[in-house]
């Protein structure tokens, strides 16, 4: 497949930029907070698919509005996307078939979009890690080794 050095915080930001009209119809507020920008080798239609995939997800638990942070972090040799959330959370006896093809709780869902998501990560040699915290929110962090390694 087509892969480049892309930077993360563009790719981010196209992705916002996307999703923010969606977002303020339901009175919700996408941070970007980018504390260390890094460069990922990576597919960039897919890596923007898989954060719209996650963004648009958190969207669809707020209907109270809110907001969703997206932190930017970084180590040595990997760098940490993290989607945060202020939803209802998910129940311990679920979060482990989120990422199964076909598991959704809505009504119009497909149940693909973690699926794949998850695909395309673990393609790009990374993970995503799912953490819920019940009526505090999600976080979905997508860990990806930071280019430099890929050479
Ligand atoms: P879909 O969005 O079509 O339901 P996904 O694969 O994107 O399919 O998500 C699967 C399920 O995981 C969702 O139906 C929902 O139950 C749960 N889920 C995903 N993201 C979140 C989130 N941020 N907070 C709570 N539950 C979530
Ligand atoms: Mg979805």
């Amino acid at each position: 497949d087509d892969r480049k050095e892309e930077i993360i915080s563009c790719m981010l930001q196209d992705v916002i930029i996307l999703l923010n009209t969606q977002a303020k119809i339901y009175n919700i507020t996408l941070n970007l907070e980018v504390e260390s920008d890094q460069t990922i080798y990576c597919n960039r239609t897919q890596m923007k698919q898989v954060f719209i995939n996650l963004i648009k997800n958190a969207i669809e638990e707020m209907d109270k509005g809110g907001v969703i942070s997206v932190c930017v972090t970084s180590d040595q040799n990997y760098c940490y996307i993290e989607i945060i959330d202020q939803g209802p959370g998910i129940s311990s006896h679920i979060i482990h078939k989120l990422k199964e093809p076909f598991f959704t709780t809505k009504k119009e869902g497909t149940g693909l979009g973690l699926m794949i998501s998850n695909k395309i990560i673990e393609n790009h040699n990374g993970k995503i890690d799912i953490k819920s915290n019940q009526d505090i929110g999600s976080t979905f962090c997508i860990c990806l080794p930071l280019s430099k390694k890929e050479t």
